[in-house]
């Protein structure tokens, strides 16, 4: 390397999933950020919200000391307090009293810690993520199909397929980078197929050579019918479906389905049946607009049910692919961040799994049954059984679905902990402790993107303040709770190596996730380490899974589901409108770093409601002008953005703005806590609304 790559530091951007390498530079007018063109991910492409990180690393806004009731504190005395506390609450009512909730965008290494605290030390599984509002349907729905939670491709089969299909994903704002590869690969190759399934009219839908805008709630009618056309058409793999189970039920099923649900011009359903039936190399992406559903796990499991069929899974060019929303969703899950599982995707509830762990962390106690899920913990706070709370890295007042009611919840608890790097949230304000964490910046350790790659996240500078990184306040408030030799750790390496070499005893017990080429990593090996796929162990490195049709199931075989498309939520005379929610192209999440770049707020400044003209004008409503919206759950206040890429009746609204920002922009104070069975994980695309001007 030479000139300026020599002196840049290479990191991962703390964003989407996409996971992209940047480079970061100092220079005398601040941070120069840059796309890494070695990392396999962006190959030196970013997106908007990665080429402005250099204008968000200022102090505005920090939290740069530890806070008790609003007062300025040592951390001693912060962290004793906290320990304190949650060992009165275990003490007095058990375990299960306690809760975390954590986040998507902590690094793995912080994951980690949060996760042996909680199931091996305090012995519960009260620990749950953000990233439950994200995919865990994705999580449920490959688990039941391949008996892990496993992304059978990598990145590059979007560029290597015929055909790529985007199911309730707008790829274009929402994982940018991965976009952006798409768009090279048709411009290179304009035989290749693009196909867009969402309501809305989106900027995905510039590549697509058809946009099915089916109804919402409707995609698993969709892929139904899909199935059954694939079986009627004699393009069902029947030397895959030997190791398949299920192929009978799940096609009976979906010869019950009504495709006329989906709302679409037969032409383009046919048209699109015929494409991805005629198509081999085909790659079905979903993110969102799936997941985020009350039956999320079974429209991604008729998604699967699609490619397990016809063997298009785990080859060059084909497959079911989950991207992530957040940039380490996926080292969240292969820690067992999530409430019903494991670390190393090993399963909670199976006894083996359960003493293998024990024993490896020498844990006195570990729960044996799942803990409470994003909006039960949040109810079972309200409830008053969970009497004492560690909010980390995350603000679930402004993202939690219900949002006011979780606000009141988290403000009823008898003791709340928020550990974040910024002062002033709708989260942090209801605080009693308030602890200063590292950002993106200053923190080191790894992250796993949407395609199973590790990459490092490195400090570029100290930490701001009195800030500390989110595995040491959780390490030290373990080691005051009287586990010091199980929280041991002075860098970050040390709980990567950890998590490395108990994957590696999670793979021989038939985990998919195995990194134990990394158990004995030094800490300059961890400097040093670069992007590399996982597995990685002496029996498989990096690769595609399920192309030979041996899957983590019991009997080895993969289990296609019958599905019965449900409907969602009715609107009704009151609540004429279903309200669609999500993302836009240059804010993320509730804005606490992006809101910081003056730059990124001129794509959109203001929260909005996009609604179309036909209900625009019979609600008497202006361009530019203020509309309110209710739902039984709350109310928001948004500025009238006019358009025809939304369908009568289905307006949309970002998620980022917060109950600060006036008009008052929290959209998920709209979104009722309605949540998939199997999964967990909340309806955030379709909340029920009327709507008036304001
Ligand atoms: Fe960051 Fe995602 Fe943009 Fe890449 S695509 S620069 S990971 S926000």
């Amino acid at each position: 390397q030479t000139g300026r790559q020599a002196e840049a530091i290479r990191t991962t951007c703390p964003y989407c999933g996409v996971g992209c390498g940047v480079l970061a530079r100092q220079t005398a007018q601040g941070w120069e950020i840059a796309g890494d063109p070695d990392h396999p991910a962006n190959m030196g492409r970013l997106c908007s919200k990665g080429a402005a990180l250099g204008e968000t690393l200022g102090l505005e806004g920090r939290l740069l000391a530890p806070q008790i009731h609003g007062q300025e504190a040592n951390w001693d005395t912060a962290l004793d307090l906290v320990a304190a506390k949650f060992r009165a609450a275990i003490d007095t009512h058990g375990p299960d009293a306690v809760a975390f909730y954590v986040s998507g965008q902590l690094l793995t290494e912080d994951y980690y810690v949060a996760n042996k605290l909680m199931k091996g030390f305090i012995g519960s599984a009260n620990i749950d993520t953000n990233s439950r509002l994200c995919m865990a349907s994705s999580v449920a729905g490959h688990r039941r199909a391949f008996g892990t939670d496993t992304v059978p491709g990598l990145y590059e089969d979007l560029e290597q397929a015929d055909l790529v299909v985007l199911v309730g994903s707008n790829l274009a704002w929402c994982h940018p980078v991965l976009f952006q590869r798409l768009v090279a690969a048709k411009a290179a190759r304009p035989a290749l197929r693009v196909v867009v399934v969402d309501p809305r009219r989106t900027a995905s839908c510039d590549l697509a050579d058809l946009h099915l805008a089916l109804a919402p709630g409707s995609d698993a009618a969709l892929f139904n019918a899909l199935l059954v056309h694939l079986a009627d058409s004699g393009k069902v793999d029947a030397d895959f479906i030997n190791n398949i189970n299920g192929f009978d039920a799940a096609l009976e099923a979906a010869r019950q389905e009504d495709s006329a649900r989906c709302n679409l011009p037969q032409a383009d359903l046919e048209a699109f049946l015929a494409l991805w039936a005629g198509t081999q190399k085909v790659v079905t992406v979903y993110s969102q607009g799936i997941n985020q559903s009350a039956s999320g796990s079974d429209k991604v499991n008729a998604i699967l049910n699609c490619h397990l069929a016809t063997g298009r899974i785990g080859r060059p060019g084909m497959g079911p692919f989950s991207v992530t929303g957040q940039p380490n969703a996926m080292g969240g899950r292969e820690v067992g961040g999530l409430a019903n599982m494991l670390a190393c995707h090993l399963e909670l509830e199976v006894p083996a799994h359960r003493a293998a762990v024990q024993t490896f962390w020498a844990a006195p106690a570990m729960p044996e049954t799942p803990g409470l899920k994003a909006v039960d913990m949040f109810r079972a706070v309200e409830a008053g059984t969970i009497k004492a709370l560690w909010i980390i890295c995350t603000n679930p007042a402004v993202s939690m679905p219900d949002a006011d009611r979780v606000a009141r919840a988290i403000a009823s608890c008898d003791f709340v902990v928020v550990s974040d790097m910024m002062a002033s949230t709708d989260t942090t304000r209801l605080a009693h402790v308030l602890l200063p964490a590292t950002g993106w910046g200053e923190k080191d350790g790894t992250v796993t993107n949407s395609e199973r790659r590790i990459s490092r996240q490195r400090a570029l500078r100290p930490a701001a303040g009195q800030a500390r990184h989110d595995w040491q306040i959780l390490a030290e408030v373990g080691r005051r709770m009287g586990w010091a030799e199980a929280f041991a750790w002075d860098y970050p390496a040390q709980i990567f190596a950890e998590h490395a070499a108990l994957s590696g005893i999670a793979g021989a017990l038939g985990s998919d996730f195995d990194i134990s080429d990394h158990a004995g990593i030094s800490s300059a090996g961890f400097d040093a380490l670069a992007p590399f796929l996982w597995p990685a162990n002496p029996r498989q490195r990096g690769g595609r899974f399920f192309a030979e049709g041996r899957f983590h199931t019991a009997d080895g075989r993969a289990r296609m589901l019958p599905i019965t498309a449900r409907t969602p939520q009715p609107t009704d005379a009151a609540h004429p409108f279903r309200l669609n929610t999500g993302r836009v192209r240059d804010h993320w999440h509730t804005m606490t770093r992006t809101g910081l770049s003056a730059r990124l707020s001129q794509h959109l400044a203001e929260p909005y409601l996009e609604i179309h003209p036909h209900d625009a004008a019979a609600l008497g409503l202006a361009a530019a002008s203020l509309a309110e919206v209710t739902s039984p759950q709350g109310r928001a206040v948004l500025r009238v953005l006019i358009s025809d890429k939304v369908a009568p009746g289905h307006p949309f609204a970002p998620i980022h703005w917060s109950g600060e920002t006036a008009p008052t922009g929290r959209v998920d104070a709209l979104v009722p806590a309605i949540t998939d069975p199997v999964s967990g994980q909340p309806d955030s695309k379709a909340a029920v609304v009327a709507i008036a001007p304001f």
